[in-house]
């Protein structure tokens, strides 16, 4: 299970603040991490600290396995929007490590940080591409069976012209999601701005998509027995993860500003 968020730290995930501090052959850790997903299913944590606080936002952050088991440590399950509890908060108070389950090389935290949030963002397009085709799928087809005075609800042009807006988004986003895959196997230096662009326009056309979605599923749609509400929570909780579309377009800003300005 992957514990990098903290209160202060969900986009920038820099601005750690948990603290292991070497004692001996071991390392002691203390402070919090938030909205740990399937923390239930795991026996170990991968956790990303700091190993000094004087020194600068994104260095000395360090990687540690943490057992579950370890004295001091807390898991306290907090309920998600889609239903279930599988989140948590997590509380290290002086919990022993030993020097072993230290990952990676000295100030290497913030490049495998770095690689992991790039990863684990590129995924997370894909995901939200394929709940895209997934509503897609329902809705149109759902709009071909359902009569309404006396015709197929998707003969109606203000609906035709809902599908079409929903299909030709999720196009560009499915374009902009291989580009980032793409970027991250070639190693472009690009690859950060791209899999910002793609995933910035992924979080926006799946709430887009599944807004629409339960409008033209009408009535039906609105019922929370509908399996759109599923897509539509999922289309919120997964733009949020790893930084929203707001914050991921303010990176492209930043990234664009500083190819010009350069
Ligand atoms: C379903 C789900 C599963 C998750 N699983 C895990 C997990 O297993 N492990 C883990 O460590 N974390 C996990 N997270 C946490 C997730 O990665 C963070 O929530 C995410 O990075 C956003 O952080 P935050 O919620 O603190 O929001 P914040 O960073 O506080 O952002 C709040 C708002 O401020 C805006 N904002 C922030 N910075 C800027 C900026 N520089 N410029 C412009 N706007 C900005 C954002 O756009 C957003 O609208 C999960 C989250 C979700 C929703």
């Amino acid at each position: 299970m992957q514990g990098f968020s903290e209160p202060d730290a969900g986009s920038d995930l820099a601005n750690v603040q948990t603290t292991a501090v070497r004692d001996g052959d071991e390392w002691v850790i203390n402070g919090q991490k938030v909205w740990n997903s399937l923390w239930q299913f795991a026996d170990y944590a991968v956790l990303v600290v700091k190993t000094d606080m004087e020194a600068r936002r994104n260095r000395n952050l360090r990687y540690f396995i943490v057992d579950f088991k370890s004295p001091g440590y807390e898991a306290r399950p907090l309920r998600q929007m889609t239903g279930g509890s599988e989140f948590c908060e997590m509380f290290f108070d002086n919990v022993r490590v030993p020097h072993e389950n230290l990952l990676g090389e000295l100030n290497m935290g913030r490049h495998i940080l770095k690689k992991t949030a790039l990863l684990s963002t590129a995924a997370l397009c894909a995901e939200m591409v394929g709940g895209g085709d997934w509503v897609m799928e329902k809705t149109v087809n759902y709009a071909k069976e359902r009569i309404a005075f006396g015709v197929p609800i998707g003969s109606f042009q203000a609906l035709k012209h809902k599908m079409v807006d929903m299909y030709t988004a999720l196009e560009y986003a499915r374009s902009l999601m291989e580009g980032a895959a793409e970027a991250i196997k070639e190693d472009s230096n690009d690859a950060s701005k791209i899999v910002s662009m793609a995933k910035s326009y992924c979080g926006d056309i799946y709430k887009m998509g599944t807004n629409e979605g339960i409008q033209i599923h009408g009535v039906i749609g609105f019922t929370w027995d509908h399996d759109m509400h599923l897509y539509f929570k999922r289309a919120r909780s997964t733009d949020t993860t790893f930084g929203d579309s707001t914050y991921h377009r303010e990176l492209v800003a930043q990234s664009l500003d500083a190819q010009y300005l350069a």
